[in-house]
């Protein structure tokens, strides 16, 4: 049995001040650091994905450009690659994180397992090859992943979806997420809970 980690979009444009900023996500933030500095042998492996759109298109009309956002599938400008908006939490030690996932580069990506991974981390690491968050786990023998980060309805909602579908064994901690909206991240949880996931 192989544990990961996965840090779902833990970035100040969605926490508390940023562009999308949701309640509780400086809380999740400094929750996950907690977590890993208490035992450090938890995971095998810790991932974390960071929305990483670009700054001068409209990324696949994820960005209301003309319009206001609909918050379903237009949304104002946010973490755009390379700003402080696109950066992790400050709380959230990225020195704890192994493999960095970016998704949502000129397209609208809700799930960490439509990003990719920079420098290798398949077979290995550092080799210049570019591959996906399934690739990345299964190399690893992963068949087990724990669920953390924002948002419960959007992103860790689709991440934990595919998870699911890549045949990985998931848990959502529940007391690491945060969502935009109570109502909505309820209709989640009780969705991934009925898709196999296991509420922690
Ligand atoms: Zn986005």
């Amino acid at each position: 049995m192989t544990r990961a980690l996965l840090i779902v979009d833990v970035q100040n444009d969605f926490t508390e001040g940023g562009a999308l900023g949701v309640r509780g996500g400086a809380a999740v933030a400094e929750g996950v650091t907690r977590l890993l500095q208490d035992d450090p042998d938890r995971y095998t492996v810790v991932a974390a994905s960071r929305d990483w759109h670009h700054g001068d298109d409209d990324n696949g009309g994820h960005f209301a450009t003309g319009a206001e956002p609909d918050y379903v599938q237009t949304w104002p400008v946010h973490c755009v690659g390379g700003t402080t908006g696109a950066e992790y939490h400050p709380a959230l030690d990225a020195s704890l994180i192994d493999l960095h996932v970016k998704k949502g580069q000129g397209v609208p990506a809700y799930s960490a397992f439509e990003g990719t991974i920079d420098g290798g981390s398949g077979a290995g690491d550092g080799d210049g090859t570019v591959v996906g968050l399934a690739e990345a786990l299964a190399a690893r023998d992963v068949d087990q992943l724990d669920v953390v980060g924002i948002a419960t309805d959007y992103c860790v909602r689709a991440s934990a979806l595919d998870a699911l579908r890549a045949g990985l064994r998931v848990r959502i901690l529940t007391s690491l997420v945060a969502g935009v909206a109570a109502e909505s991240s309820n209709a989640a949880l009780a969705e991934l809970a009925e898709s196999g996931a296991v509420l922690v």
